[in-house]
């Protein structure tokens, strides 16, 4: 049976258009058959050159590729001396794993609450959580936007205090004209599927830091003082000595082997998403929506994602009810994010209740992330900006 859309007519879209879907090419694909083809799929030569080039595009000293920005940011608290019973700084309006990354290290996340306009934390809040245990403070750049840096910075050297960014967001992201990446003492980023450029799964830790660098390779392989391919190669058989329980947090070959075409297009690709981004704002200015903001001065915003905020005042119906009706219009929509402390096990482990974060309560209820990859075509943006106006205005008061 043909699904109905809310006005009981036929769905903008036949074909459900995917949240997130990358864009692949050629060069990824032939470079992973390369891959697998040369006998050496692990961790070994092209990881080594992504992470070669990609610290040239952020201008860091060093990065170490991992399986995950979760990996990153776990590993960058643990080298950086975060243990159990420190605290850490960050906000609510983030994905879980920042938190559970934090959680892992035996630290307890400290919440500060957003700024509603830019989604980022409020520097402002910040000053007032600092205690004896906080060791670091983790600013997420949401959807790419840069979060209030000089102040963290300010705040980070009166208290001695470490500053770990989680740009999960914000691989292209600039702050005062430099790449956020060359911020604070470690930065992880991550290449998950629906991030601005991917490896499927993966990461990268970057860090001008050189001895964070190397206890971040030996942590992320077992806590083995050798790269395993160096142990196979040519250069004669070399034995490896533990010298930490470290994980298994490493990048393969053919995870490196996406990336580094990935990497080649990450400004074509951020073009694309500015047109579209540029086309939304114009085709949604007289709905009852509220807009992402712009990026501040000398900053340049990656743009990871388009959110909308529905003004609840104006509809009948609550944003959930928007979100299934926007599905069922064909267009694969999410949530960035239900914010941390409304999750049972946090709010139950740290004895969060609602009303803590006014703020990212209010961005919680009323969030919609709407498709925004550079694959898209420009009739499925169309198609998008249609099924939102239709949706938005049946239910508007
Ligand atoms: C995606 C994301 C992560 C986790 O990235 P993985 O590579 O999937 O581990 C962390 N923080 C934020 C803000 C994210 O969006």
């Amino acid at each position: 049976m043909e699904k109905l859309a809310v006005n009981g007519g036929k769905p903008t879209r036949k074909k459900f258009l995917v949240f997130g879907s990358p864009l692949i090419s050629n060069d990824e694909i032939n470079e992973v058959v390369k891959t697998l083809r040369s006998g050496w799929i692990g961790t070994g030569p092209k990881v080594a050159r992504f992470e070669e080039n990609f610290k040239k595009y952020i201008g860091a000293k060093y990065a170490v590729a991992v399986s995950s920005c979760t990996a990153g940011l776990h590993l960058s608290m643990l080298v950086s001396g975060v243990k159990e019973g420190d605290e850490v700084i960050t906000t609510p309006m983030t994905f879980v794993a920042t938190i559970n990354s934090i959680t892992h290290t035996g630290a307890k996340p400290i919440l500060v609450d957003i700024k509603r306009e830019t989604l980022n934390i409020d520097t402002d809040l910040i000053e007032k959580k600092i205690k004896k245990k906080t060791k670091a403070i983790l600013p997420v750049h949401f959807a790419g936007r840069a979060c209030n840096m000089k102040k963290i910075n300010d705040l980070a050297k009166k208290y001695k205090l470490k500053i770990i960014n989680d740009a999960a967001h914000a691989i292209e992201t600039e702050y005062n004209n430099k790449k956020i990446g060359t911020f604070g003492d470690l930065t992880a980023y991550s290449f998950y599927v629906t991030k601005n450029i991917m490896t499927a799964e993966g990461g990268m830790i970057v860090t001008d830091n050189e001895k964070y660098a190397n206890m971040i390779k030996i942590y992320a392989l077992h806590g083995m003082s050798k790269d395993a391919w160096k142990r196979f190669s040519d250069e004669g058989f070399k034995h490896y000595f533990v010298v930490t329980p470290g994980f298994k947090y490493n990048m393969t070959d053919i995870q490196a082997s996406l990336g580094i075409h990935q990497l080649e297009k990450i400004e074509k690709y951020a073009k694309r998403r500015e047109a579209i981004w540029q086309f939304y704002n114009k085709e949604f200015k007289d709905l009852p929506l509220i807009l992402p903001s712009p990026a501040g001065k000398n900053e340049f915003h990656a743009k990871h994602l388009y959110t909308i905020l529905v003004q609840l005042e104006k509809l009948k119906v609550s944003r959930d009810k928007i979100l299934s009706a926007l599905q069922k219009e064909g267009i694969g929509v999410g949530v960035h994010y239900l914010a941390i402390h409304l999750h049972p096990y946090y709010k139950e482990k740290y004895k969060f209740r609602y009303g803590d974060f006014p703020e990212a309560e209010f961005v919680s209820e009323r969030t919609i992330s709407l498709p925004f990859s550079p694959k898209l075509t420009d009739s499925d943006i169309i198609d998008v900006s249609k099924a939102v106006r239709k949706v938005i205005s049946w239910f508007s008061k």
